[in-house]
């Protein structure tokens, strides 16, 4: 992603607190503290400008959401959209997703969506990907027992690489499509990059897999 800097990101997150949640590490083990509804937790890694994160909150409103993204310039989109839609059951955390265990405990989250990740193509890049194994057992210890993630791509390389380590990890395969905007597959909600991608004819490739 082409990054612009923003100088006055930090000062428009700030500004928010109730929507992009200030002290994190507070809400360990009890994330539904924040929200008006205790229900469950999905969370989204590499949340972007946020589209997938707001609209899935805006149709479930019986799931509560966090869109997790590293990069404040990136993540004040977001932010607009949720101060448009102001959705009691959405929050937002500016973090790196190496640190999701200083601050989610085991059980925290119900399901993670990883939308459009960054494939790092070099084989040194590797333990950058957020479906390397390091990144897998880390999601283990904040989801529920049998939690879920849920993945999709346009990127065939990293979507065989994840599925190689999804399988070398132990987790089972619920769900597969190659083409997911050609399968029977309803309710998906785009991400800003899916639009971009698919409108340029390419395939988007879509997995669901499961802790045992
Ligand atoms: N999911 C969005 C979409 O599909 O439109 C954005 C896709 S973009 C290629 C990947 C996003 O993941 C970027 O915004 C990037 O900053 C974020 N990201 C990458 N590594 C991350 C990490 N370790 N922790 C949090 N966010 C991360």
């Amino acid at each position: 992603m082409r990054l612009r800097h923003k100088p006055w990101a930090q000062e428009k997150i700030e500004q928010y607190p109730q929507y992009v949640v200030a002290n994190p590490e507070m809400h360990k083990g009890k994330w539904h503290e924040p929200f008006e509804k205790k229900q469950p937790l999905h969370i989204e890694i590499g949340t972007g400008k946020g589209r997938f994160i707001t609209e899935m909150a805006k149709a479930h409103p019986d799931i509560n959401y966090i869109g997790i993204e590293v990069y404040k310039s990136v993540i004040v989109d977001a932010l607009d959209k949720l101060i448009e839609a102001d959705l009691p059951n959405l929050k937002l955390l500016n973090i790196d997703a190496n640190d999701l265990e200083k601050l989610f405990a085991k059980n925290d989250v119900d399901r993670i969506y990883l939308n459009f990740s960054d494939p790092w193509p070099k084989t040194r890049h590797e333990k950058r990907r957020l479906t390397y194994k390091s990144f897998l057992k880390l999601y283990e210890n904040i989801l529920k027992d049998a939690g879920e993630i849920h993945f999709k791509t346009d990127n065939q390389s990293l979507f065989e690489y994840s599925l190689m380590s999804f399988s070398q990890y132990g987790l089972l395969l619920k769900y597969l499509s190659l083409d997911l905007h050609h399968s029977d597959f309803e309710g998906n909600i785009m991400t800003e990059y899916e639009q971009k991608f698919s409108e340029k004819g390419n395939r988007i490739f879509r997995c669901e897999v499961k802790y045992q």
